[in-house]
């Protein structure tokens, strides 16, 4: 046993001293027939069993919802609910080394990513928590008519159905209980198979905190959970994130019932470079960009599109940049790039580079896994970058969802726009420029949710994250979460003939 894996195995140990992560459905654990496991990126080993919810488990999650919904949660006063959800706050606040563990192991992610994941996630949570009992939950009085007295007020759907990815699992699942539980409904929330560890964690702790059945967590396969949780009759609203191709069946699914659904959905951003741009710093915020968790970012900046007259100065600072990065086990604090999080990951990535490379396009960096023995047990790959890439190539159309970057050229203003928008995806773009005039006509020019100017993220709380185009319907984060969490309701009063 190397050093990497000595240390990997003594945190498994530690982190996850249970041999087996039950579900969480009606504030409890729950157990299931049979399970799944869950696998150490770094080492390609077992970390440990999670539940493997199925049909009937789903029923008894959504049932267990209800109850805690109709003799609980909708019965509080806002400033009540806000009250517990702080109260479950502090007690994932007093765990953040833990489930920053958890989700480095899981996930594979360096430890300083992990636990800025995990501090997002409890100030998303933070950021609902407040809203509660805020204005943004107020209905109006509408003065229609004088003899009228004419008002909105906004509803929980009651149930409803979520379900995560594995990129980023504890904080895109409180991108989802957050705002559903701030306006009031119960929620049944699927984590995926490939990273559900921190997820369990945060609704374990939960217990004695918010009522049973507010929040559930039923981990289990897109076939056998997530496809019987988004077709729920008593799933009121689905909410998902994940790839495009999932979410068009989600979207399905969730119309056998009429149940609206929020979609987040893959990405294929852009970062224009315009040529006057400061290249230090946007060199730094493209390659952040695309490699920050191994690039395994929906929003990732995979195609720099760059003006000609900067392109060779761009393109030999971000190979530099690109080759600088330090792979090594996550628990390392000197390491930069962990491994993807799978080997199913590390085969894709590793066909699309050789789909770019018989497609025509040229490897300037990267390209295969590192020669380092120390990683051979773990799904490392190099950052990788390919230049002369043409728009039409499947490099610069699907989402790899690695570390690779594709560097393009453009001349012109409305070219370099043109190439940025000639994807299906829409769900981040990225501007290199100085110039007030460029930030602002790009930005809106731009087809994407989030655009970030100079940098890549952050992203936080009170601005809505929304996927234009293939990349999403409705959208996390921001007040505007809430409205995909609730309904209006218009209430008539007759004020006419008030003699008695
Ligand atoms: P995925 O689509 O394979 O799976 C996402 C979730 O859906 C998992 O929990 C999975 O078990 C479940 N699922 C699979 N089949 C299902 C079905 N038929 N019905 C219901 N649920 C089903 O995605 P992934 O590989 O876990 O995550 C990577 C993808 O997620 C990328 O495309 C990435 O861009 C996207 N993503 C988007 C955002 C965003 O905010 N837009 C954030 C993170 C990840």
């Amino acid at each position: 046993m190397t050093a990497n894996t000595h240390q990997h195995s003594q945190a498994h140990a530690a982190a996850t001293d249970v041999s087996r992560f039950d579900a969480w459905v009606g504030g409890k654990s729950y157990q299931t027939e049979d399970s799944l496991e869950t696998v150490d990126p770094v080492v390609d080993e077992l970390i440990t069993t999670v539940a493997r919810c199925r049909e009937n488990d789903i029923n008894n999650a959504v049932e267990a919802a209800w109850k805690g919904y109709d003799d609980v949660w909708s019965e509080m006063e806002p400033a009540e609910r806000s009250r517990m959800l702080f109260d479950w706050i502090d007690s994932l606040s007093e765990h953040v080394e833990e489930l920053t563990l958890l989700e480095c192991i899981d996930t594979g992610k360096p430890k300083s990513d992990a636990r800025g994941e995990v501090e997002g996630a409890i100030d998303t949570l933070e950021y609902y928590a407040s809203l509660c009992r805020s204005p943004v939950q107020d209905g109006r009085k509408v003065p229609a008519q004088t003899d009228l007295h004419m008002y909105t007020r906004y509803e929980p759907y009651g149930v409803v159905g979520q379900i995560t990815p594995w990129n980023f699992p504890i904080w895109s699942a409180a991108w989802k209980l957050g705002p559903a539980l701030a306006a009031g409904n119960a929620t049944v929330l699927k984590p995926s198979v490939d990273a559900p560890l921190t997820t369990l964690r945060i609704a374990e702790l939960s217990a004695g905190i918010l009522p049973d059945g507010v929040l559930n967590v039923v981990p289990g396969t897109g076939s056998e959970a997530g496809n019987v949780l988004t077709k729920h009759e008593d799933v009121r609203k689905v909410s998902f994130t994940g790839s495009t191709a999932v979410g068009e069946k989600v979207m399905q699914s969730a119309a056998s019932h009429i149940a609206p659904v929020t979609l987040e959905l893959g990405g294929k951003s852009p970062f224009i470079v315009f040529p006057d741009a400061n290249l230090e710093k946007v060199v730094d915020a493209a390659a952040d960009g695309i490699y920050y968790s191994t690039g395994e970012i929906c929003d990732a900046f995979s195609r720099a599109i760059v003006h000609e007259d900067i392109a060779e100065e761009f393109t030999d600072r971000f190979v530099a940049k690109a080759e600088s990065y330090r792979l090594g086990d996550p628990l390392d604090p000197d390491t930069t790039m962990g491994p993807l999080t799978s080997q199913e990951q590390y085969e894709t990535v590793k066909e699309y580079v050789e789909i770019a490379t018989t497609e025509g396009a040229t490897l300037a960096a990267g390209g295969r896994a590192p020669d380092d023995p120390e990683l051979a047990s773990g799904w490392y790959y190099e950052p990788t970058v390919f230049t002369d890439v043409d728009n039409e190539m499947r490099i610069a159309q699907e989402e790899v969802f690695g570390p690779v970057q594709t560097i393009q050229t453009f001349e012109t203003y409305e070219e370099g726009i043109a190439l940025a928008n000639d994807t299906d995806y829409g769900l981040a773009a990225g501007i290199g420029t100085e110039r007030t005039d460029l930030v602002h006509n790009a930005a809106a020019d731009l087809e994407a949710g989030v655009v970030y100017v100079n940098e890549y993220g952050p992203i936080l709380p009170e601005g809505p994250y929304t996927g234009f185009k293939n990349s999403g319907i409705g959208n996390d984060l921001g007040v505007e979460a809430l409205d995909h969490y609730r309904q209006p309701k218009t209430v008539y009063v007759n004020l006419e003939d008030p003699s008695i």
